[in-house]
């Protein structure tokens, strides 16, 4: 004997209807003996249920929702039975429809709709789509036999979710299902009392209408065919990288029910595992698919886990006290009276100072709860031994699940760790003492991001996805980042199991946000065409909001209003990359709190390029500061602009010749003097200062100017050029005198005794700056360890490939640390 169990989407439409038909037909032509349990088509059961309430109101415009139930079936049977058979079953199900709607009349009447009434009510919902089926099937030629389970399935009268009579429920099984030449096709969900009453199971009761038909009949295997492939690693609704579980224990595929896979509804799973009868979970839609097999033993697993379920909102009830302390039969009291109203506890937790019980209840019930305690209580609360009862709203739980945590140490570890560096505050936790699950309560705002960074961490183990926000991508640096990107995506997947998944970008005029990830190679296109007008404020928001794990936001501009920003997204566990320097050389006030929030939520800002462009010099220096070096020097040379004229600026040269070559060749901004003012200088050797641990302001470092205050104050470029001519006279002494010296003219930052200074300065031959050329950058740090042989690192400091190379390898380095 074999039980199938098909569920409201297999039986929800024409197409779906014929795949079961096909289904059962393969089956019964290869084995005898079949029972197939039926739910009603989707979303009927609720709609009777909107039905009841709006009659309950003594409204008629339940009506509409009649004709919809009564088209969906006849829709139906128009598509699959022959013409010349359609008229008997219509006749049956406008029969039933035609009750429905003098019950439903009824109830306008009296005004009420009692749970016992409910139960009735949504009876028909199985009735019809049961009758339907066997008809259907009937019609394909299978000898069929439709069964009202109400006759059979006896249980006592808690209607909503009545418990079963298991001896009288067999007995009423074993007598009538016998034959094995038909199908049996059962209403799935209902059932009746001693009194005839009908009563259900509870929502998602079919599962549990086969499992109790296949232990009353020994089944060889109960198949509960449904729309995914079986039992996953997480609900693939909100984990898109779920997948399916190929073998489950009883116990595991009951605690990932208990917290909200819904695939299966838990009772199910007690009458098989009695009569250790396997549960397979199969898709009717994918019906090659093997799905997953419950049963009692299963093979190793190749994860430390099984799955992740969670129930999305809960509410947490605490009760606490001194009172508590030590009193036996506190807990004893408190889940007595809850089980006395019928109230159903999710989880619980205690800490050990038996200060206080906390325990997890559907939100409808939390001010009943409050109310029962408060009452069952008095006593206590009156004399201070319990405070009052305090519930939280808005909450979620996520449990892990496999009996594979028995054997493996730091799955707890691992789950708080992911949690934590996605900025995700556990409210609550509870491990039972069977070691077969962990759950966590969280906020309900982070229950997405939680289940996808906790999938990602335990099942994704060769496969770890960045999402990525850009501001600036049409930008030099934007631009080139993202192509570098493109195309290192294969290696980066193939050698590091990384992805970088584009989640948003804006510039001045557009933005666009996209969770599922925009194209690499026409993510530009993408922004200009499908991108909504720029609201700065609101593309942060969003980027909040969306509360993606591993979020990342690099800000390839160079502008200082997008600072303000920081804070709140470090502050939302989004991690920052960027070659943007205004942040870290404004306000020292700004730089520590930057750098608190940091430390303090355990979240990334990073920022080597904000010296030097792709050099390695932030991490350089971090990594001597760390590991105990003492730093006594750093003299650097960190404009490409600056090195590039004075590498050129000779005595056969006009000094304003060179300026304007260094101009016309792009290295410098559009008026010269920004770069020549050393003020950008003067940032990058102040963030270096702070690197030391050193607070400095902007103000503090000394610069002494190359430029005279007249050339300074001219108003256009080339009014400043005139100056510089006629002042050549002073440029020309200073390369002369250096020239006769053997020296060459460097602008050189110095930082030194906690003090920064710029500034030009002749450098003999001796001196590592000596034989700079071109527009590269040269630091040398000078510490106890590189004392008489200074650590020296040169290069070229600017120009978009290596910028965007430096702002691409930060963002790397955080998937070792976010993984
Ligand atoms: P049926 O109508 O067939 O009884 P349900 O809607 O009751 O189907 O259950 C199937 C749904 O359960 C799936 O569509 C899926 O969204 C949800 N689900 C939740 N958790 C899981 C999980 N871990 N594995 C598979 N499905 C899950
Ligand atoms: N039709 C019922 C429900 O929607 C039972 C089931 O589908 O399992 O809850
Ligand atoms: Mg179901």
């Amino acid at each position: 004997m074999r039980i199938l169990k098909f569920g409201g989407t297999s039986v929800g439409t024409v197409q779906s209807i014929t795949e079961v038909a096909d289904i059962i037909q393969k089956k019964h032509s290869k084995s005898q003996g079949l029972v197939a349990v039926f739910s009603a088509m989707s979303g009927v059961t609720n709609k009777l249920i909107e039905a009841g309430n709006l009659a309950a109101t003594g409204k008629s415009s339940y009506q509409e929702i009649l004709k919809t139930i009564e088209d969906r079936h006849f829709e139906v049977i128009k598509a699959l039975v022959p013409v010349k058979s359609q008229s008997a079953i219509l006749a049956r199900i406008k029969g039933e429809i035609n009750d429905l709607e003098d019950f439903l009349k009824g109830i306008t009447y009296i005004q009420e709709l009692t749970p016992r009434t409910s139960d009735f009510l949504v009876s028909f919902g199985e009735r019809l789509s049961t009758q339907m089926l066997a008809f259907i099937l009937q019609e394909r030629g299978i000898p069929t036999e439709y069964w009202d389970a109400r006759k059979i399935i006896k249980t006592n009268s808690t209607y909503g979710c009545a418990e079963v009579d298991t001896l009288s429920t067999h007995e009423n099984i074993i007598q009538n299902l016998n034959n094995t030449e038909v199908i049996y096709c059962v209403t799935g969900f209902i059932a009746s009392d001693e009194k005839g009453v009908t009563t259900t199971l509870g929502r998602g009761g079919s599962d549990y209408t086969a499992s109790i038909l296949g232990a009353a009949l020994n089944a060889e295997v109960i198949e509960i065919w449904t729309d995914v492939n079986g039992m996953m690693t997480a609900d693939p609704r909100k984990v898109k990288n779920a997948f399916s579980i190929p073998e489950i224990s009883y116990s595991e595929a009951m605690e990932l029910s208990h917290f909200g896979a819904k695939v299966i509804y838990p009772p199910s799973l007690i009458p098989a595992f009695q009569r250790d009868i396997p549960i397979r979970i199969l898709n009717t839609f994918d019906s090659a698919h093997p799905g997953t097999i419950i049963s009692k033993t299963v093979a190793q697993k190749a994860y430390s886990i099984t799955g992740i379920s969670s129930i999305d909102d809960i509410a947490l009830v605490n009760l606490q006290g001194n009172g508590m302390i030590g009193v036996a039969g506190v807990s004893a009291k408190l889940f007595g009276l809850l089980a006395d109203n019928n109230i159903s506890v999710i989880l619980i937790t205690q800490a050990s100072s038996e200060h206080s019980i906390c325990f997890a209840v559907e939100p409808t019930a939390g001010e009943k709860v409050r109310n029962i305690l408060e009452r069952g209580f008095r006593s206590e609360i009156e004399n201070g031994e319990i405070e009052n009862v305090s519930i939280q709203y808005n909450l979620s739980i996520l449990a892990t699940v496999g009996e594979g945590m028995r054997s493996s140490s730091g799955i707890s570890g691992k789950l708080f760790s992911v949690l934590g560096k996605n900025g995700i505050n556990v409210v609550a936790t509870a491990q039972g003492s069977s070691e077969l699950n962990i759950s966590v309560v969280i906020k309900k705002k982070d229950i997405a991001k939680a289940l996808n960074a906790v999938h990602e961490s335990f099942f994704e183990i060769d496969g770890f996805t960045i999402n990525l926000f850009i501001l600036g991508p049409t930008g030099l640096i934007g631009r080139t980042l993202l192509r570098q990107i493109l195309a290192q995506r294969e290696y980066l997947k193939k050698e590091k199991n990384v992805s970088i998944r584009l989640v948003g970008m804006t510039n001045t005029r557009k933005m666009l946000l996209n969770p599922e990830g925009i194209p690499l190679d026409d993510a530009i296109e993408r922004l200009l065409e499908d991108g909504e007008v720029v609201n700065q404020s609101e593309f942060f928001e969003d980027m909040q909001a969306l509360n993606l794990s591993n979020s990342v936001f690099v800000d390839c501009s160079a502008d200082k209003n997008i600072i303000q920003y920081y804070a709140p997204l470090l502050q939302s566990n989004i991690s920052i990359v960027t070659p943007n320097k205004v942040a870290n050389s404004g306000s020292y006030e700004e730089y520590a709190l930057l750098r608190d929030i940091s430390k303090r939520r355990n979240v990334k800002f990073l920022y080597e390029t904000n010296v030097g462009a792709g050099l390695p010099i932030i991490n350089t220096l971090q990594g001597l500061i760390n590991s105990g070096d003492q730093i006594q020097k750093i003299e650097a040379v960190l404009s490409g602009t600056l090195s590039y004229i004075f590498n050129t600026f000779d005595i056969d040269r006009s000094f304003v010749d060179v300026v304007k070559e260094a101009k016309e060749k792009g290295y410098t901004e559009p008026d010269p003097r920004d770069d020549l003012s050393g003020t950008d200088v003067a940032r990058k050797i102040l963030i270096l200062a702070r690197e030391c641990g050193i607070k400095l302001e902007l103000e503090d470092v000394e610069i002494t100017p190359i430029l005279s205050e007249r050339a300074l104050a001219a108003p256009t470029v080339d009014a400043f050029y005139q100056v510089l001519e006629e002042e050549n006279e002073i440029y020309a002494k200073q390369i002369q005198t250096a020239h006769e010296e053997g020296k060459r003219l460097r602008f050189i930052a110095r930082f030194e005794e906690g003090k920064a200074k710029i500034g030009l300065t002749a450098v003999d031959a001796t001196h590592p700056f000596y034989s700079l050329a071109g527009s590269e950058n040269i630091v040398s740090f000078t510490t106890d360890r590189y004392l008489h042989n200074p650590l020296v690192i040169k290069g070229p400091g600017a120009g978009a490939e290596v910028t965007a190379m430096g702002v691409f390898a930060d963002i790397i380095s955080l998937s070792s640390f976010l993984a």
